[in-house]
């Protein structure tokens, strides 16, 4: 979900990534959602929230920050019932604020209703003016409660019809968990920007962006949620209540590429396997003479081992990540260059000194963290640094819910490769070719969206909120 704020400053716009969880007939409901959520951590880690229900009411716990913060016995054994949902926010630009955390709950003539998404929705601005218009009164700045107008003004006469009217109104990217007192509801756009999944576990149904959800509660995974599809889960079961046209498809690569756990399975494939060929593709298509292949922690280390295999070259943990350095850190007054670099990644003098490196990262974006890691490495003795990227140069912003800048902050932008290999100042600099890249997610290219890397947008962009 994204955030359009109330001063339609398109400049202010959130832009958001999720994770959404949903179990039903568990009697451990909140608890499992908690521990789906903390596992769906690294898809947002701003604010998360649980909504559960006995089958007459929504008991909410939502705040601000990670899920170990947000959630508390005391507040696990508030959240009764035997269903619920969850939601793990992330947004880096713009204002943060509870008021859009999510699940968002509100009542309507068909009762009440709570909702957590997913995605990003591309014409949501348009349909929140109209909605305004005709008397509509907003709570959050959320693209997502446009979604819950939509359903509440159908003139459907159920709520999955309601549903349905109201996701054909939408264009963009929605993968939804949608809950009243007593059911819950999946749906995914048509085009199947985000992943959303089904599992089960003995008589519980349950839901998850990803899959690693269902692992740490030990649930299995049934099926992905089809693109296009309206899930119901009730005492009868996974159904299928509603299936919309859904011509083409349009996965975003990029979830295998940086955003998604390598321990997931998504569209169909596993995360950890797309990631590790995208390493061995990189590896034949940018060789470089060197001694070792360092991974920048942890988004690429899958993918540097699969060049570190493919090169016969030994892989090495030049790079150390801390996990601990919490939201913000306190600097020195003397100010330390590269300080927040520092501050998540360490060199290893040991492993880096005297050689030459292959330094793999999943991708470059603005520029500025490679160009810290590359003066750290050199500082810790590295002789030469050839780095290599498991994704093609970056173009464009992603309007669909992953949070990256504008274009005219992406540094390929703004740059040739042999441009950005001198501000990085770094001995050689290559990247995948997108034909590599999609070779190693493993279906038809035209399955996916890469439209990061070639600008070409499949979903149309009506008023995202982002300057294009
Ligand atoms: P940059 O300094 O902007 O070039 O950032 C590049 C680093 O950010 C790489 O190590 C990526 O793994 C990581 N990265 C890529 N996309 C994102 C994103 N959407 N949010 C946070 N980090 C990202």
């Amino acid at each position: 979900m994204t955030s359009l704020l109330f001063n339609r400053d398109p400049m202010d716009v959130m832009h958001e990534a999720c994770g959404v969880f949903g179990i039903y007939n568990n009697k451990e409901a909140a608890r499992l959602t908690y521990l789906g959520l903390q596992q769906l951590q690294h898809r947002g880690q701003e604010s998360a929230g649980i909504v559960s229900s006995d089958g007459k009411r929504f008991y909410t716990h939502v705040s601000m920050g990670l899920v170990a913060d947000v959630f508390h016995q005391a507040a696990l054994d508030k959240l009764k019932g035997r269903m619920a949902i969850g939601h793990v926010r992330y947004a880096t630009a713009g204002a943060s604020s509870l008021l859009n955390a999510q699940p968002i709950v509100v009542m309507t003539a068909r009762g009440p209703l709570a909702i957590g998404h997913n995605g990003n929705l591309t014409n949501a601005l348009t349909l929140r003016k109209k909605l305004e218009s005709q008397g509509s009164i907003f709570q959050t700045s959320s693209d997502t409660e446009v979604v819950l107008h939509l359903i509440a003004k159908s003139p459907a006469r159920d709520l999955v019809n309601a549903m349905k009217d109201a996701l054909s109104q939408v264009t963009g990217a929605y993968s939804i968990v949608l809950q009243t007192p007593k059911m819950i509801f999946a749906a995914r756009d048509p085009w199947g920007v985000r992943p959303l999944h089904i599992g089960r576990l003995n008589g519980s149904a349950l839901i998850a962006s990803e899959t690693c959800a269902f692992d740490i509660v030990n649930a299995k995974l049934t099926r992905e949620v089809k693109p296009g599809e309206i899930v119901a889960l009730d005492h009868r079961g996974v159904r299928t209540v509603a299936q919309m046209p859904a011509p083409t498809q349009a996965h975003c690569v990029f979830e295998f590429v940086y955003f998604a756990r390598p321990d997931s399975h998504i569209f169909g494939k596993s995360v950890y396997e797309v990631r590790r060929e995208l390493g061995r593709q990189l590896a034949r298509e940018a060789p470089a003479k060197a001694d070792i292949v360092v991974a920048v922690p942890d988004s690429a280390s899958v993918a540097a081992m699969g060049y570190a295999e493919e090169a016969k070259l030994p892989l090495e943990m030049g790079l150390i990540r801390s996990h601990y350095k919490g939201r913000t850190f306190i600097e020195p007054k003397q100010s330390i260059r590269d300080f927040g670099a520092r501050m998540k990644y360490a060199a290893v003098v040991e492993a880096l000194k005297g050689k030459r490196v292959v330094l793999v990262d999943d991708s470059i974006v603005r520029g500025t963290t490679s160009r810290k890691l590359i003066r750290m490495l050199k500082r810790a003795g590295a002789k030469e640094i050839h780095m290599r990227v498991s994704s093609p140069p970056m173009m464009g912003p992603c309007f669909y819910g992953i949070d990256t800048p504008e274009s005219n902050e992406l540094i390929a932008t703004r740059m040739s490769v042999d441009g950005i290999c001198r501000y990085l100042n770094t001995d050689s600099l290559k990247y995948l070719s997108l034909e590599g890249m999609l070779r190693a997610a493993g279906k038809k290219p035209s399955d996916f969206c890469s439209a990061c890397f070639t600008t070409r947008y499949p979903i149309p962009i009506e008023d995202s909120g982002r300057p294009r």
